[in-house]
């Protein structure tokens, strides 16, 4: 009987691993973690080659590099979208071409014989940054990630928003003018297409072309970090076009604070780096917008705390998260 029960006792302890998985457009993340740890045990990178034929095969490479037979409970992964979380079916992703309609979960799951759970990149960066990171405490986070698109991810009421669809929560592409710029998703004026880095470029070309001055020359691999120098040596044009970025994003995030009213708003990617070029003008083009200025009480307004491991966090509180559902 003693016997019995420690050999029983011996099995629950050994299956007690989880791997998180984020997959982006250059590598393929794969990592191990013990319970309650958010350092894994065990880490692979590889590159992801998105264009290519084999991304699925990579990834199942990088999660066996990883594995310990016996001990894993789950697997959460990262992906880009669109998908449908609850199916575990990435949809069309453009990233991706060979995914099309792409039953990623369920051949994970042939592959590994453990429960696959997944969701978009953005919202599994603000899961993470919910459960790990700069949101730790709060019960309604809006996360926004500005980089070359811009991802949202939004916690409420303690729980992570999905949606019917499994679509919920795709805050960049927010409609700000249907007669605006064209997004990176095909339709015209999102706040994507406003206020993500190329959109931030595109306008300052434009405005150059059309006879503005600037210390900078039009060239097609102008960047932000660069337009941000020129901004802080004291270019008119280039701190105008992270202004009117500004002024758009805090219209897009007065709209998101009458939907969801979080206490924290968290802002990741490589764009919000620039720092007050871009928040200054944000914040008072948010508080102009604002349907009540109740909603900005005790409003904390800040930046990702996990950098480049948030996917990976999120996809790994997702796992848990839904390990703990099932147990
Ligand atoms: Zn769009």
């Amino acid at each position: 009987m003693l016997l019995g029960r420690f050999g029983v006792s011996v099995i629950i302890a050994a299956m007690t691993l989880t791997i998180a998985v984020d997959i982006g457009g250059t590598h393929i993340r794969a990592a191990a973690y013990e319970p309650n740890s958010t350092t894994p045990i065990a880490h692979h990178k590889t590159r992801s080659l998105a264009d290519q034929p084999g991304v699925f095969d990579r990834l199942v490479e990088a999660v066996k590099q990883v594995w310990q037979d016996g001990q894993v409970t789950g697997i959460g992964i990262a992906s880009p979208g669109p998908l449908d979380p609850h199916t575990g079916v990435i949809l069309d992703t453009p990233n991706i071409p060979e995914w099309d309609n792409f039953p990623l979960a369920a051949k994970l799951t042939e592959q590994f014989g453990v429960p696959v759970h997944l969701d978009n990149d953005a919202n599994m960066a603000g899961l993470g940054e919910w459960q790990y990171g700069a949101g730790q405490g709060h019960s309604d986070l809006v996360y926004l990630t500005i980089s070359t698109g811009i991802g949202g991810g939004v916690i409420s009421n303690n729980r992570l928003l999905q949606g019917y669809r499994g679509m919920g929560g795709e805050l960049g592409h927010m409609l700000i003018d249907p007669n605006g710029p064209l997004c990176g998703c095909g339709k015209h004026g999102h706040i994507e297409s406003f206020s993500s880095g190329p959109s931030i470029v595109r306008y300052f070309n434009e405005q150059l072309n059309a006879g503005q001055k600037s210390s900078l020359r039009s060239h097609p691999n102008l960047g932000t970090a660069q337009l941000a120098e020129a901004a802080r040596k004291g270019d008119t044009l280039a701190t105008s076009a992270f202004s009117r970025a500004g002024h758009y994003l805090g219209i897009a995030v007065a709209n998101f604070l009458a939907i969801f009213d979080p206490s924290v708003l968290i802002f990741g990617g490589g764009v919000s780096q620039v720092g007050d070029l871009l928040f200054k003008p944000f914040e008072e083009s948010l508080r102009k917008h604002v349907f009540h200025p109740h909603y900005m009480d005790d409003l904390v307004i800040t930046k990702a705390a996990l950098g480049d491991d948030a996917g990976l966090l999120g996809a790994l509180a997702l796992a848990r998260m839904k390990s703990n559902e099932h147990a």
